[in-house]
């Protein structure tokens, strides 16, 4: 969205690396390496364009806009709170100077009012994000997210219809509902279950993804919801972060290992072909052997179809950056192998699964030694032969087998496109 404000203003947007007159940086400060990760991307822009004017923006913009005042060659800072009016804080493309010192616009607190978001930006794809929400107020002891994204606060409910109707109009088949926590979306009594069947409601809209939602967001109302939809996909991503209740409380997670569980199982009788996927951070403070051996059963037990494996580092600020032990490097390193290494094993075992079964593909763009591939609703990645399929098309395909992560199949009525189902 802010490259489409920037082309209004008469920018022209060129690939990170090529010569330019300005950079924007969107930072995170997920990651441990965000000032020296800035440091860099500043470095190297001006090696080619010593002219660049250079805007930061982002989460650490909004958490370390301090650090970022001392990098040299950072014209303006712009928290998280203004991010979106960044292009009114730069001159036309003509009138761009390298400033003495870097401006900055920023505040600490960030508002809580539900918001709207400027026009819609298409790129060439099948898929769209669609922000419903942002901010957190869950505080978990290890993350920053709630001091760089502020509180909780959700998008008008019409703004999001309206922007859903452009998106489907121009071509998206499938809308992935984004933000920090989209469980907690909650607009003048509206839940995220109204605004899923609000959505539903939209005939041009065909497939809706919700994306990563805590476990503790999802009423059984929602799944319930989910079984019953016909545009709804059947994949979720809950992030359970640790198998061991020692662990989720120092973490401030608000759930213990038998509710998550729980609701696993709820849902995968609602749903029997679910896609599950989750989060798991290695290396905690205390997390001992006996804590990441509980992970590890947990994980192995649970049918998750895949896992993000996060590496755990300390972030100045946070409760859990003061907690003894911290792990050492070496063992978190250990830990994260082995766990992905697991989740390479669950991705094939749900892949297998899907040997025989009759699913509904939407393929994407791009093609590769002759194939198109496109994702089912419980995102399982298929491919056939690139010619009997076009991209943005929606067709059921018979899967016949399995090959370096990817599922193979042929079209199981390669002249008619279905009315969408989340899997037949
Ligand atoms: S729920 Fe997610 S975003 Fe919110 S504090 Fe916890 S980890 Fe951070």
């Amino acid at each position: 969205m802010l490259g489409d404000s920037l082309t209004r203003q008469g920018y022209r947007l060129v690939e990170y690396g090529e010569k330019t007159d300005l950079l924007v940086l969107n930072t995170c400060s997920v990651t441990e390496n965000a000032e020296k990760d800035c440091r860099y991307a500043v470095r190297k822009t001006l090696r080619h364009s010593p002219h660049a004017f250079v805007a930061v923006t982002g989460c650490y913009a909004q958490t370390g806009a301090a650090q970022l005042q001392t990098v040299p060659g950072i014209d303006l800072i712009v928290g998280t709170q203004f991010k979106m009016n960044l292009p009114d804080y730069l001159p036309a493309p003509t009138q761009l100077r390298k400033q003495p010192e870097p401006e900055l616009r920023h505040s600490r607190t960030i508002d809580r009012e539900d918001f709207v978001l400027p026009g819609t930006a298409y790129s060439d794809s099948t898929r769209a994000l669609l922000k419903i929400q942002d901010g957190c107020d869950f505080m978990c002891s290890f993350c920053l997210i709630p001091f760089a994204r502020g509180r909780e606060r959700s998008r008008v409910a019409d703004d999001v219809l309206r922007e859903a109707r452009e998106l489907a109009i121009h071509g998206y088949r499938e809308l992935v509902l984004t933000g920090v926590n989209i469980g907690q979306y909650s607009y003048q009594g509206m839940e995220l279950v109204d605004l899923l069947q609000a959505l539903e409601a939209i005939p041009e809209v065909v497939r809706i993804r919700i994306s990563s939602i805590e476990p503790t967001t999802i009423p059984e109302r929602l799944l319930q919801h989910m079984a019953a939809s016909t545009k709804v996909c059947h994949y979720l991503h809950f992030p359970l972060q640790s198998g061991d209740d020692g662990i989720l409380h120092a973490m401030n997670r608000r759930y213990d290992v038998r509710e998550y569980e729980a609701l696993v199982g709820q849902a995968l009788a609602l749903m029997p072909d679910l896609g599950l996927g989750t989060d798991l951070m290695v290396g905690f403070p205390g997390e001992d052997e006996q804590a990441f051996a509980n992970t590890m059963r947990m994980a192995g037990r649970l049918p998750f179809s895949y896992f993000h494996v996060f590496s755990y580092s300390s972030r100045p600020g946070t409760p859990a950056a003061r907690f003894e032990p911290q792990t050492p490097p070496a063992v978190i390193r250990q830990r994260s192998k082995t766990l992905a290494e697991l989740s390479r094993t669950k991705a094939l075992a749900f892949y297998q699964q899907q040997i025989g079964r009759t699913v509904s593909v939407l393929f994407e763009q791009g093609e590769r030694d002759g194939f198109r591939t496109g994702t089912t609703a419980n995102f399982t990645r298929v491919a056939v032969p690139a010619d009997a399929v076009a991209a943005g098309s929606i067709h059921p395909v018979t899967i016949t087998g399995i090959m370096d992560g990817l599922a193979y199949g042929h079209l199981a009525s390669p002249s008619v496109e279905p009315t969408y189902r989340p899997l037949l």
